[in-house]
């Protein structure tokens, strides 16, 4: 089966790909149906995947995946949370969205640091299915004082994972993949696609 995925960024169609790949799902990025990216003004992450997924289903006729995350932080009010991508501004990058962050939160002690990912995955099986599939995963943390690894993206060099004792970014991939709240919600999905007709 070829599902569309609202996704442009190659990681993330590749961590998709692998997860789905056992119920026979082959991933096409919207990008080969030369699909403008859709208009993200939904009030939570589950509209906005919903948003997305309808978007690419419209565009490319065929039955499509989409994810939105962000990160939630409790002494910010569950801030940057749906604008994490542009914490520092409209066209902001990830290490000025980390240094945005860490400045925001200078002084603030590591027991109000509590900080957690989100994630939300819908699958639509065309554009106008009132039956969405939707599954979620959430990975709690703290955000730390100052970078540490190289490894993952966005805020992972900020996001300390106690269970680990080390920031996400200095998880190998695997181990990401095995905690994240992207991983959980890939699971979850999984499991819904190889269970509901
Ligand atoms: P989006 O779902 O691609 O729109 O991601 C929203 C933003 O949340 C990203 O740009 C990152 O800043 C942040 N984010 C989401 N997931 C992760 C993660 O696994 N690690 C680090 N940052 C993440």
């Amino acid at each position: 089966m070829k599902i569309c995925c609202a996704t442009h960024n190659a990681g993330k169609i590749r961590e998709l790909s692998g997860a789905l790949a056992e119920h026979g799902v082959t991933l096409i990025a919207q990008d080969a149906f030369g699909v403008a990216p859709a208009v993200e003004d939904g009030l939570t992450f589950v509209e906005n995947a919903l948003i997305k997924a309808r978007h690419a289903a419209a565009a490319s006729g065929l039955p499509a995946l989409a994810d939105d995350s962000g990160l939630e932080v409790d002494a910010l009010g569950g801030r940057p949370g749906l604008h994490s991508a542009r914490f520092a501004g409209d066209h902001a990058d990830d290490p000025q969205n980390r240094a945005a962050l860490l400045a925001a939160l200078a002084g603030v002690p590591e027991s109000e640091r509590g900080a957690r990912f989100y994630c939300v995955l819908v699958y639509i099986r065309h554009a106008r299915d009132p039956r969405p599939l939707i599954a979620d995963g959430l990975w709690e943390g703290r955000i730390l004082t100052a970078e540490r690894g190289t490894g993952g993206f966005g805020y992972d060099p900020v996001f300390y994972v106690p269970t680990h004792n080390c920031a996400a970014a200095e998880l190998d991939p695997e181990q990401k993949r095995a905690l994240s709240h992207r991983g959980q919600a890939l699971r979850a999905m999984s499991r819904l696609l190889g269970t509901r007709p």
